[in-house]
């Protein structure tokens, strides 16, 4: 069967990553997180003191990013995790410290450039489904397959702060709730990359369905492209 690019963007905690691990599992495709690069840069330059407060020192980053390389690993349960220079990050990557750096190692075009790169490396011989923010514009714009998620602020914060704590950080409502809106703000207006919605892309607002609706709707869509099975006609939910 014809193998596809899947692009997944969208709003941080909208439910894209859970959908696309989803339908990576149904059709044996690849799940790329592409945020979790992000992330393993920005933890990088937390653990070398390249921040000071708030404050990044962009040319150390420069310099370091050369050697700084993020592979994924398989666990027990076939999922797919995080390790930076070959060590297992993915626990300390979804921390709130990365959480409030993240977009700001993102906006920069030097790391942008180098992770673009790599993502579309990644993804050259198809059967991948990739979530971020700038998959559909950016790293592919010719996917045959193009989604973005979103979801009501509140409820998205809401849903990030259940994920923390059943991770066992303490955090407040608003602390989520501000930071999704930050990196929100952060993620739409920066120059290179931006979180937009691709024009041919379909959009899901996932405030009012299930995970399994999203699920559903999502692998439908894959059916309808691939023409692995006659269904309805395409539509936003
Ligand atoms: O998807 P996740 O919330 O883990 O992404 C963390 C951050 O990484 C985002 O808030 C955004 O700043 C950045 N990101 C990005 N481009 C991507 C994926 C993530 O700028 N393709």
């Amino acid at each position: 069967m014809k193998r596809i690019i899947i692009a997944i963007d969208g709003h941080s905690s909208a439910g894209k990553s859970t959908m696309a691990k989803d339908l990576a599992r149904q059709t044996g495709y690849t799940y790329i997180d592409t945020g979790a690069m992000y992330r393993a840069v920005t933890l990088y330059a937390i653990r070398h003191g390249f921040f000071s407060e708030d404050r990044l020192d962009e040319e150390k980053l420069r310099v370091a990013l050369p050697d700084i390389r993020i592979s994924f690993q398989g666990n027990e349960a076939g999922e797919s995790e995080t390790c930076l220079n070959g060590v297992n990050v993915e626990k300390e990557i979804r921390a709130m410290d990365v959480a409030n750096r993240v977009s700001l190692v993102a906006a920069l075009p030097f790391v942008r450039q180098a992770l673009v790169g790599k993502q579309q490396e990644m993804g050259k011989d198809k059967g991948v489904v990739m979530d971020g923010r700038d998959i559909g514009t950016v790293v592919f714009p010719d996917a045959e397959l193009k989604v973005f998620v979103t979801a009501s602020p509140e409820i998205r914060a809401f849903r990030r702060l259940n994920e923390l704590r059943n991770k066992g950080e303490k955090v407040s409502f608003h602390d989520v709730l501000d930071n999704v809106k930050h990196r929100d703000l952060m993620d739409s207006t920066r120059k290179e990359g931006p979180l937009r919605r691709a024009g041919d892309a379909l959009c899901l607002d996932t405030s009012r369905l299930t995970e399994a609706e999203g699920k559903a709707w999502l692998l439908e869509q894959y059916h309808r492209i691939t023409g692995s099975l006659p269904v309805s006609e395409p539509e936003s939910l």
